[in-house]
């Protein structure tokens, strides 16, 4: 199986970057949505309590406020009993509903809290003309038959939460306003209600989703290095001979394979040395195995240590015996490489008492080459078997080279 690491993580990154994304992106709109409902529910109360105080008015047939500190009569009712005396001499007016919510709401206005505003398609004070946004806004309740309109405007820094929601005729506001027609369900108007509302910053939603992200990625990116590591030692695990460290026999093929493909394209000339440690089996059987694993790994490091260009690959081939790959190295200079190889393994001098051939460890080799598609890959290993067989019978610690016909 090929993993990707890089791959991998960059998919995870942008996954994980992808959720918390999603996560804030949910979160500032359920934020929205309960700013916008506690403003809706704000705005309803205080409409509530407008309708109501305006009841209190109603039922009472309006009431009476001293005539002092500015309060001027109201010109719009029609009411012979609109300005009254005490018997201590004190002016009295009356009061009806309508005017009470415009002296409330002056007060609010002023005090920058709330703009509480009665207005109607058809006022009878042309005080209480709409708007643009109201008339849009009564227009809408009209064709819709909504009883209630809401929205939010932007004006410079600061945004106003926009609600209106229409009077309807009750039984108290009869007594007055019979005569204009109205029966008891009857839309007069309406109330509008405005109110300046705070943005609250979402910074810290913010720089908390910022730190969940990055806390993230930097976890992805450890857990990354240590897949990366793994996967690279499991890559190098698959293509090394646990004992003498020298590449494995996979590993070999792959590499044969793939310099023959690039020899019979380039035509260019591919070597293969074939080393046998002469009589190893004695020597298993003199020093025993232990010591048989030892001389392996110490010539397999001499094998690696011989060659030096970086296209050359020494291999073990199987037991005691080891391959060298070298492309773009003739016949000729192959046996050169082949008698250092055999020249340095005799140079480790590790003793080899039952040896026929020598008093230290002697290698024998066979050597092969071919150029383009002159011998194919199982040729190419069985000419310098062949020849490694030669070296055998003439007496070991030598390398041959071999004949391609
Ligand atoms: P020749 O000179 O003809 O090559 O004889 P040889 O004894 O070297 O060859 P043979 O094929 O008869 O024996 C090979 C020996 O290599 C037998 C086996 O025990 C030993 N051998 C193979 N792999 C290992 C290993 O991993 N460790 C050890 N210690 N010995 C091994
Ligand atoms: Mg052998
Ligand atoms: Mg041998």
């Amino acid at each position: 199986m090929k993993i990707d690491v890089k791959q991998y993580l960059l998919n995870t990154t942008f996954a994980w970057v992808l959720v918390v994304a999603a996560s804030l992106g949910w979160n500032l709109f359920q934020i929205q949505k309960n700013k916008h409902e506690e403003f809706l529910e704000a705005a309803r109360g205080i409409f509530k309590h407008t309708v109501v105080t305006r009841e209190w008015n109603a039922r009472h047939g309006g009431v009476y406020l001293m005539v002092r500190d500015g309060l001027r009569p109201n010109p719009y009712l029609d009411d012979p009993e609109r300005d009254i005396t005490t018997t201590t001499g004190q002016a009295l007016t009356k009061i009806n509903p309508a005017y009470m919510t415009r002296m409330i709401s002056e007060i609010a206005d002023k005090e920058g809290v709330v703009k509480i505003h009665i207005t109607s398609l058809k006022p009878l004070n042309p005080n209480n003309d709409p708007v643009p946004w109201e008339k849009t806004a009564l227009e809408f309740l009209q064709d819709k038959g909504r009883d209630e309109y809401y929205d939010h405007k932007r004006e410079g820094k600061t945004t106003r939460f926009r609600y209106l929601a229409p009077l309807v005729t009750e039984e108290s506001c009869l007594k007055c306003h019979r005569t204009q027609g109205y029966k008891q369900g009857d839309t007069r108007g309406a109330i509008s209600v405005v109110f300046p509302i705070r943005n609250k910053s979402n910074q810290a939603l913010y720089i908390s989703h910022l730190l969940i992200a990055c806390t993230g990625i930097l976890i992805i990116q450890w857990f990354g290095r240590r897949l990366s590591q793994a996967t690279e030692t499991l890559k190098r695990q698959s293509r090394i001979d646990g004992l003498t460290q020298a590449y494995n026999r996979h590993y070999f093929d792959e590499t044969l394979h793939r310099e023959w493909l690039r020899s019979r394209r380039f035509k260019s000339p591919l070597s293969l040395v074939l080393c046998d440690i002469d009589h190893f089996k004695l020597f298993n059987d003199t020093y025993g195995h232990q010591a048989g694993d030892e001389c392996l790994i110490r010539v397999a490091h001499i094998l690696k240590e011989t060659i030096h260009r970086p296209g050359d690959l020494a291999a073990r081939y199987g037991g005691e015996e080891f391959v060298i790959v070298l492309p773009d190295t003739p016949l000729e200079n192959a046996l050169v490489v082949a008698e250092h190889l055999r020249a340095n393994v005799e140079g480790l001098h590790i003793p080899h008492q039952a040896s026929q051939v020598n008093r230290h460890v002697t290698i024998s080799l066979g050597v092969s080459s071919t150029t383009g598609d002159l011998l194919s890959e199982d040729e190419l290993i069985a000419v310098a078997d062949r020849a490694l067989y030669q070296s055998r019978q003439n007496g070991r610690n030598r390398a041959t080279m071999g004949q391609t016909i």
